[in-house]
């Protein structure tokens, strides 16, 4: 057996513990990786809390991302040994995922680890980061440049958040972070924020157009927050959508988008397609300072992700959380 952290549903309520579990109670797949490294995105704090029916069977191991050794292999492209990244896929949420010693999955959910970072930078990355970078190659492929104006990232403290700062900044351009705490402004400046401002500006409900101050936009927040930014986007500006920290909802109008051209692009990290990922990634070895990386990042162990887990549904968790898993 090996160790992980299970989630089982007892009378409507998520009871999670760290148990023994068995190679044979994995699921179906041709590979078994031994994990070294998981983390904490904000699904798996929906997932251990089951404030949000993000989990489809149960029992659960959650850990929407892992990296890891192959240990075991008849996948055409792998061997034994390798070192292998995983991100989504469904894996925390309808297949058994990260916060274990390993995991069974089918080799081509697995990348090879990118050589530019060890085990422990990928996942201080993870999930999050990568989906960071899935929207700033959005922008850029919107046509945001540095000299377009002010970028203006929501969530700034959070996972997503942080790492967008940080890759929008070493990329040249000027940003704005929006935080709901504003005792974090060090820790935003020293990341790459320009300015910040207060994420209650953005909570009210703003009028169909507002003046344009951004040129583009990385919301980890959706709800009246992306309505703002929308409203408060410039002319053919672009808005990389990706989380809901504030809500699902999206109450806007269609003026942003007939009236200035304003292109909302959604990012999906989960089944997004191998070239896709693989751009990202990219991108994050050229340009994500590691030093910058390491001061965004903490490590726990799984008992400590199973405590931290109510506290990113919270907006308390700054910047990202790696689960170490081999001891
Ligand atoms: P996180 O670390 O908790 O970051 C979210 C941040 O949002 C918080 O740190 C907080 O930042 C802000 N926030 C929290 N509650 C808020 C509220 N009620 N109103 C306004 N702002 C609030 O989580 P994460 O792992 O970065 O994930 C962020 C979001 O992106 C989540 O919704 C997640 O599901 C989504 N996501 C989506 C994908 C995808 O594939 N589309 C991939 C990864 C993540 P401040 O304190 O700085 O305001």
């Amino acid at each position: 057996g090996f160790k992980a952290v299970v989630i089982e549903k007892k009378d409507d309520a998520n009871v999670v513990g760290i148990k023994e579990f068995a190679v044979d109670d994995l699921m179906e797949g041709d590979t078994v990786v031994r994990i070294s490294h998981s983390s904490l995105n904000y699904k798996d704090g929906l997932a251990v809390t089951g404030s949000s029916p993000v989990v489809r069977r149960f029992p659960m191991v959650p850990g929407i991302d892992f990296v890891g050794t192959v240990e075991s292999t008849s996948a055409d492209r792998l061997a034994v040994g390798d070192a292998v990244l995983l991100n989504g896929w469904g894996t925390g949420e309808r297949h058994l995922g990260g916060w274990a010693e390993k995991s069974r999955v089918p080799g081509k959910w697995l990348t090879p680890l990118p050589p530019g970072f060890s085990p422990e930078q990928a996942m201080a990355i993870g999930t999050a980061g990568y989906t960071a970078a899935l929207c700033v190659l959005a922008l850029q492929d919107g046509g945001v440049t540095p000299e377009s104006g002010e970028v203006v990232v929501s969530g700034a403290a959070g996972g997503v958040g942080s790492v967008a700062v940080s890759l929008l900044a070493s990329l040249g351009y000027t940003v704005v972070a929006s935080t709901g705490r504003l005792e974090e402004e060090g820790y935003l400046k020293k990341i790459g924020a320009s300015r910040i401002i207060s994420r209650d500006e953005l909570a009210v409900a703003p009028r169909p157009l507002e003046k344009e101050l951004w040129a583009g936009a990385i919301d980890s927040v959706g709800s009246t927050t992306l309505a703002n930014i929308l409203a408060k986007t410039k002319y053919g500006g672009t808005v990389a959508c990706c989380g809901l920290a504030a809500g699902m909802d999206l109450p806007t109008t269609v003026a942003p988008f007939i009236l200035r051209g304003v292109t909302l692009r959604g990012i999906d990290s989960v089944m997004a397609s191998p070239a896709v990922r693989s751009r990202a990634w990219e991108l994050l070895d050229r340009t994500l300072d590691r030093k910058v990386l390491a001061e965004m990042t903490s490590v726990v162990s799984l008992e400590g992700a199973v405590k931290a887990a109510e506290d990113i549904l919270k907006g308390k968790v700054r910047g990202r959380v790696v689960v170490k898993i081999d001891d």
